[in-house]
């Protein structure tokens, strides 16, 4: 049933019957038993295939400046992995770190030693405050929120808006010196899709803050993940700072999790040298140098950060019909009820759904019992708590298509059932 009537307008009667008509689509999807997910924001084995040839590289074991990459050393990562990620993340090749396989695991230490050091511009470690806060962006990264969960940091939310973190919302919470920092997802936000204007990018940048030592982990996990032929370039955070007198505020992140394998590609860091400096000194007591075989072997893979573009569009052509699938199957069956919004991102490897306030649990749960996997409602926020309960991550890129299209139709009847069930209730 599709009708542009938002349920709201309807009469009780009118309510009545069509839960009856959606009950039984509904009782009808569960009889087919399916079994699909869509909670697993990974590259599917299709994507995974474009970057096979990197399991026979690399092809050579020294690096261009002739050292022997198989053998201990070089902190910093291999130079010319530095000027591919550079030249991605639109900063100096002197401010890049390339690491391990994890961006995580770069921003976890990059925390740790926040937390027992401090930072080149701390009064003391973070550990040693009385609290200390971290500003939230919300809908976000689940992850981001459970590590500050784990190091003790407690969380304040602000609202994620098409272009960035909400600044007044930002603005009124700086001005406290507990808070210490802030998470930023800048282009093609998990899970909105949004990306960061400049002009967010620079207040962000250029705001007092009443910590000297104010952190934005700029995780740039999706710069160069286009949805479309629009290859949307992020802000220059590193710039901007800089230009505003707060050179250490920002630190970047990024990897090839989701260009080449997401269990064995290369992350890396990008800071002023203050920053860079700091973060080489601690990662010297814990390496005594990177997976440079790692790095060579992408190195040789892409040849230069053209390379990487062109692969992206690879993955592009593969993932695009997943993103079209998702807004088909919400378009044509929810559009207009006045009962969702959802996203259509142009880049990124999510789709953000609110549902009726107070339904995205139940929704959650109807998908369940039919066989859908769904992420857990709330998980985009602190703690899994989402205070309206009306948030759901899609997350289209690891099923097959069909299995998208299945699964998305099925997820459209769940989100009308359940808010039907709340608005006869
Ligand atoms: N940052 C964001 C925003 C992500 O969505 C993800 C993965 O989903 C990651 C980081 C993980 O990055 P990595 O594989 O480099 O640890």
């Amino acid at each position: 049933p599709s009708s542009a009537t938002p349920l709201s307008a309807l009469s009780a009667d009118d309510l009545a019957a069509r839960l009856t008509t959606v009950r039984a689509a509904y009782d009808e999807l569960k009889a087919r038993g399916l079994k699909l997910d869509l909670t697993r924001g990974k590259p599917g084995s299709d994507q995974l295939d474009l970057s096979n040839d990197l399991l026979g590289l690399p092809s050579s074991y020294r690096d261009r400046s002739g050292a022997d990459v198989r053998n201990y050393g070089g902190l910093e990562g291999l130079a010319e992995m530095r000027e591919i990620f550079a030249d991605l993340l639109g900063v100096d090749v002197a401010s890049v770190v390339c690491g391990g396989n994890s961006s995580l695991t770069m921003m976890h230490q990059v925390l740790t030693a926040l937390l027992l050091k401090g930072g080149p511009d701390s009064p003391r470690p973070w550990s040693q405050e009385p609290v200390v806060k971290f500003i939230c962006p919300v809908p976000g990264y689940d992850r981001h929120f459970t590590m500050l969960a784990e190091l003790g940091i407690e969380m304040v939310s602000v609202p994620m808006n098409a272009d960035g973190p909400d600044v007044p919302a930002v603005r009124a919470l700086v001005d406290d010196p507990a808070v210490k920092g802030m998470w930023v997802v800048p282009t093609y936000a998990n899970p909105t899709g949004a990306v960061c204007s400049a002009e967010v990018a620079a207040e962000l940048m250029a705001m007092p803050t009443a910590a000297p030592d104010f952190r934005i982990l700029w995780d740039n996990a999706y710069a160069v993940h286009h949805l479309t032929d629009v290859e949307t370039k992020s802000a220059d955070a590193l710039g901007l700072a800089a230009a505003s007198g707060h050179p250490n505020r920002p630190i970047m992140f990024a990897s090839t999790s989701k260009i080449t394998f997401a269990g064995a590609g290369v992350a890396a860091l990008a800071a002023s040298a203050e920053n860079k400096a700091w973060y080489l000194e601690r990662l010297g007591f814990a390496a005594i140098g990177p997976d440079k075989v790692n790095h060579l072997r992408h190195v040789e893979f892409f040849d230069d950060a053209d390379g990487v573009r062109d692969h992206m569009r690879k993955h592009r052509d593969l993932i695009a019909p997943k993103f079209t699938a998702v807004e088909d199957a919400l378009s044509s069956r929810l559009a207009g009820l006045g009962i969702a919004e959802w996203t259509v991102p142009t880049g990124g490897y999510f789709v953000n759904l609110d549902v009726l306030d107070g339904t995205a649990s139940r929704v959650v749960q109807l998908a369940k019992e039919a066989g859908i996997a769904l992420t857990p409602a709330g998980s985009a926020f602190p703690h899994g708590n989402d205070p309206r309960d009306r948030n759901i991550r899609l997350a289209p890129t690891f099923p097959v298509l069909d299995e998208v299209q299945a699964a998305m139709a099925g997820v459209a009847v769940c989100v009308e059932l359940a808010a039907l069930e709340s608005l006869t209730r």
